[in-house]
């Protein structure tokens, strides 16, 4: 069976591994027996690609050639310069991406072409999508995109069979996730995720060289010399960065350490720099991130509506938790002492290769459920503005909403004979339309020229397990639909062609890594093909009809029987529907068995009607 690599792709170091014998194992670097990638790249003088620590060792000398940190730009329309090059952050991604699957190559002598990606729990859709993407360029089936701390909490807990509720603070290079996940007999689910994209290791080492900067200003006026400029000078800020940066390792493990760095420039000056930085002094500079990291810890454990003293344990993951002062913030909010058993640099990795190991139908005994990060909604007239000038959010799928997730919800036509309605989508929290991310939009055209303003629209999310939201809007009077498949963030213009950009981006990283992209097996340079593989979904549809053939009495309840009409009825439109519409179908299946099981009648009434729903169009169509 071809394996599955488990890739965290990191703000500042990357990991692969894979599952062997159920259990998850990291691959190092065949050549040195590395196991952490630098997630650098760079070009040296000669025009000779470098990635990983080559890259990060000339980073101090020619920072103009190397980049860093470029899972901060995940999901950006941006490009950065790479010698003679411009690449897109998908393609800088792709490089480490590539890197890494040649490591596993070489480790397991075969060519693999299938991986599970982790991203932060609070990474947006552009920035999954980005990912997605870049694994492609690398020449990886992305067979499924996983949150960080959702893979972490899958090494940790192997075989809980009661109930044991984590949380996870993951504190990296570029990012932070908080998460409170619950292990019981092999499943686990998120029950609340919170985080920053701008909060972590990078941002300690920037306020360390501040602080570095300030002393050696300070030492230089000291003896009456010009105030300095380091902005400037790009290598000399690069070297104190990287000065700061292993002095705040240290403080780690020393309460003070010195920090030496001669002959550093501003202008034509030569300067010295010899201080020594105090633990204390580092602890005080970071405090306030420290502090927002507790907020968005309290605002998980609100969401998951625990108080700490319920969580069975706290675990660290990310570099950056190796900091002893969060960990004794952490004990002292969450009176427990967290555990950091698990290297927490690799810990991700390790989840990511148990989840590939469960997709390829390995017996690792877990199951993930995982949670949309955001709200997602649309913008609507809002009702009590007389003037019906203002716009505001209306929510669809509420943040937190387990994967995959289905919601509708259906709005009205502004006035008399509308014919088109723009649908456009938002993610965030806010009431305020405005102060949330749009990741795209949707016409819906020719509606009726004589329905009267209030006609129903219907609109319905579909969020899957990689979280790629699908919408679809129906004009209730005439039918009429429209389904998009959003780009999020980055929306594409109407002319250009994502197969020719990908085939372009494939040619130049081909080029930079002297290798084929284009000829690597299982990658489409297309956007959203159909699976012929029944979903997940569809096999859990099917299990359950299984289960039912084999319980031996027939189930007579009216609910189970109106399932198997419906169920007959999905079967019949199954072959002519679309991969959304099918994962819809086999989504609502489930849950109206989970109802009819339940014996929630509002709810399977709900969802049979939904269902209804869609069956209806499919059949029209
Ligand atoms: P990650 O993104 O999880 O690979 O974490 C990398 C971050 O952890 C970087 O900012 C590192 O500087 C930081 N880091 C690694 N080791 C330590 C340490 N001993 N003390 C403090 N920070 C560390």
């Amino acid at each position: 069976m071809e394996p599955i690599l488990g890739i965290d792709l990191g703000t500042t170091n990357s990991v692969v591994a894979v599952l062997e014998n159920g259990k998850p194992r990291v691959i190092a670097n065949p050549e040195n027996g590395e196991r952490i990638l630098p997630s650098v790249v760079g070009i040296d003088p000669a025009g000779e690609l470098l990635v990983g620590t080559a890259a990060l060792n000339q980073a101090v000398l020619y920072p103009e050639r190397t980049i860093r940190s470029i899972k901060r730009q995940m999901g950006r329309e941006i490009e950065v310069p790479l010698g003679e090059s411009r690449l897109s952050p998908p393609e800088v991604s792709a490089i480490i991406l590539r890197t890494l699957a040649r490591w596993a190559e070489a480790d397991l002598g075969r060519p693999v072409t299938k991986a599970v990606i982790t991203v932060p729990a609070f990474f947006n859709d552009s920035q999954r999508e980005a990912t997605r993407q870049a694994g492609r360029l690398a020449g990886l089936d992305v067979v499924r995109i996983v949150n960080e701390p959702t893979a972490a909490s899958l090494v940790y807990e192997p075989n809980c069979e009661q109930q044991q509720r984590i949380l996870v603070y993951d504190l990296g290079g570029g990012t932070f996730d908080v998460s409170i996940v619950s292990l019981e007999g092999g499943v686990v689910e998120v029950l609340a995720s919170h985080g920053d994209t701008h909060l972590g290791g990078d941002d300690f080492d920037q306020l360390l060289r501040s602080e570095l900067v300030d002393r050696l200003e300070g030492s230089e006026s000291g003896r009456g010399a010009a105030p300095l400029d380091l902005r400037g000078d790009v290598a000399t800020a690069a070297r104190l960065l990287r000065a700061a940066e292993e002095a705040k390792k240290r403080l780690s493990f020393e309460t003070f350490t010195a920090v030496r760095e001669e002959f550093l420039k501003s202008g034509d000056r030569d300067l010295h720099l010899e201080t020594e930085l105090e633990r204390s002094d580092f602890e005080e500079l970071i405090e306030p991130s420290l502090e927002r990291t507790i907020q968005c810890v309290d605002r998980a454990l609100e969401d998951a509506r625990m108080h700490a003293g319920q969580l069975d344990r706290v675990i660290l993951v990310g570099g950056s938790t190796r900091i002893p002062a969060v960990s004794q913030l952490l004990a002292a909010r969450l009176e427990q002492q967290p555990s950091a058993e698990i290297d927490p640099d690799l810990c991700v990795a390790l989840g990511a290769a148990v989840q590939g190991g469960l997709i390829a139908g390995e017996q690792v005994g877990r199951v993930l459920v995982d949670i949309t990060p955001h709200t997602l909604g649309i913008r609507v007239l809002d009702s009590h503005d007389p003037m019906r000038s203002t716009t505001i959010f209306a929510p669809i799928i509420p943040r937190r909403t387990p994967l995959p997730a289905i919601r509708s919800e259906t709005f009205q036509t502004a006035y008399d004979g509308q014919e088109a309605v723009e649908v456009e989508v938002f993610q965030g929290e806010s009431r305020e339309v405005e102060r949330n991310q749009r990741i795209g939009s949707l016409m819906l055209e020719d509606l009726s020229p004589h329905a009267p303003e209030g006609s129903p629209i219907s609109v319905r999310f579909t969020v899957n397990l990689n979280g790629i939201v699908e919408v679809r809007a129906v004009d209730r009077v005439t039918g009429q639909q429209a389904a998009a498949r959003l780009q999020r963030g980055t929306e594409t213009a109407a002319d250009s062609d994502p197969a020719a950009q990908h085939r372009a981006s494939q040619e130049r990283l081909g080029n930079l890594l002297g290798e084929s992209l284009l000829a690597a097996a299982g990658v489409s340079a297309t956007e959203g093909q159909a699976q012929s593989e029944p979903s997940e979904l569809a096999q859990a549809a099917n299990q359950a009809d299984v289960n039912q053939q084999e319980g031996g009495e027939p189930d007579e309840r009216p609910a189970i029987g109106e399932l198997r009409t419906l169920r007959a009825k999905v079967e019949r439109v199954r072959g002519q529907a679309s991969e959304a519409d099918v994962q819809e179908m086999d989504l609502l299946l489930t849950k109206l068995r989970e109802a009819a099981d339940a014996e929630h009648e509002e709810e399977f009434k709900n969802l049979a009607a939904q269902l209804d729903d869609l069956l209806f169009y499919l059949d029209e169509a």
